[in-house]
């Protein structure tokens, strides 16, 4: 006889469909409790074992987990309880899964532990917190920290995939978000992860098509990459150009239109600051212990130097861009905005990142989703990348 949970999850396999038939699957999830003690509660089709940890500033609990199908009502993770105030879930890197629990004061983890199925309940994760002083939550994260560090220094480093054709300039792409990080949510349902995913991949066949570029895209799946480790991906592979692709939101539904952004210390304006505190805090959502960047003078003074110069050209990409761009799409008022966003950093490699509309927009989330728009707008991005280098190699509008 079949249990009813494993009716449960087995209409969860349907709607995750059978690409990823082979992972376990969460398909329910809740939190329960009070203000002395939370337990989260998830319910699998088979047991993984978590890895949990947490996180200050804000509190976070986060748990790890082999890669797993997600597969929540709708909804799961919205309505806080206790000292919880919400949780987010997804892919964080290839094989790896992350839930992350926000939480409103310090707090211990009491319990972890995996229960193991029969005919009355699933497999369930269960995590138990209860509240304690931040001098011991301080002490168990960096307990925590100091163990990952052993761990990482002795893992093998990262391997590109370095095609020939190494004389061709390479253009990353780099798709905003992904993961458990959604990004934006337009009006009518559009997720920014998976608008800018795709565009993303016809951007790349539309630059690749024209022969003279390598194109690397710092995610090709539904995954989260850390905002540091974008710049990093970017800058080990000898990029020559990066450009994030992003999709805005905005209170007013009415302000439509694409905008270019790079970097600078001095937002251009409270919309333009605004904006890139919102996609600063994605490695905040997604649970990434982000550590304060040691700072050496001599260094600094170099890094500032090449920097300057990268962000020279970063402008004269994002003017490109904004003229190619407004040939053929719809561009807000003031299209080239600047302020500090963390992914445009590298000190390097020229970048812009292009906000392509607003999925707050009606109008604008229907043609960011139509196969027609993303065609037009690719080929103009890649002109404009085309122009680009063209400058860059005639010397022209540069120092
Ligand atoms: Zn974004």
């Amino acid at each position: 006889m079949t249990a009813a949970w494993r009716l449960l999850a087995l209409l969860a396999f349907a709607a995750v469909g059978q690409a990823h038939a082979a992972e376990p699957i969460v398909f329910d999830a809740r939190v329960v409790g009070d203000d002395n003690r939370i337990r989260f509660i998830a319910d699998m089709s088979a047991a993984v074992a978590p890895t949990v940890f947490t996180l200050a500033d804000p509190y976070r609990i986060v748990v790890d987990l082999p890669e797993v199908d997600f597969a929540l009502p709708d909804g799961a993770g919205m309505v806080g309880r206790g000292f919880v105030s919400a949780f987010r879930f997804g892919l964080i890197s290839s094989g790896k899964s992350r839930i992350v629990i926000d939480v409103s004061q310090p707090i211990a983890i009491d319990k972890a532990f995996v229960t193991e199925a029969n005919d009355a309940q699933p497999f369930r994760l269960v995590i138990d917190a209860v509240p304690t002083t931040r001098a011991a939550f301080d002490a168990a994260t960096e307990a925590y920290r100091r163990q990952q560090k052993a761990a990482a220094a002795s893992s093998a480093e990262r391997e590109f995939n370095r095609q020939g054709n190494g004389d061709k300039p390479l253009v990353v792409l780099d798709p905003g978000h992904g993961g458990i990080d959604a990004g934006a949510r337009g009006v009518n349902g559009a997720v920014e992860k998976d608008v800018v995913l795709s565009f993303s991949e016809i951007l790349a066949r539309e630059i690749d098509k024209r022969g003279r570029y390598r194109v690397l895209r710092t995610r090709d799946r539904d995954e989260f990459i850390g905002l540091r480790e974008r710049v990093d991906i970017a800058r080990e592979a000898g990029a020559d150009l990066m450009v994030s692709i992003h999709a805005n939101s905005f209170r007013g539904r009415n302000v439509r239109g694409a905008i270019i952004y790079t970097a600078s210390e001095e937002a251009s304006g409270a919309m333009a600051e605004e904006l890139a505190a919102s996609e600063n805090r994605s490695d905040i959502l997604a649970g990434v212990d982000v550590e304060p960047e040691e700072r050496d003078e001599v260094t600094d003074i170099l890094l500032d130097l090449t920097r300057r110069e990268t962000r020279n050209y970063g402008v004269v990409l994002a003017r490109t861009l904004v003229e190619r761009m407004g040939q053929s799409v719809e561009m807000f008022k003031i299209p080239h905005q600047q302020a500090g966003f963390k992914v445009l950093e590298a000190p390097d490699v020229p970048s812009a990142l292009i906000e392509l509309g607003y999925l707050t927009n009606a109008t604008d989330e229907k043609l960011l989703t139509s196969p027609e728009w993303q065609e037009k707008a690719a080929a103009s991005i890649a002109d404009a990348i085309e122009s680009f280098f063209a400058a860059r190699k005639a010397g022209l509008g540069i120092r």
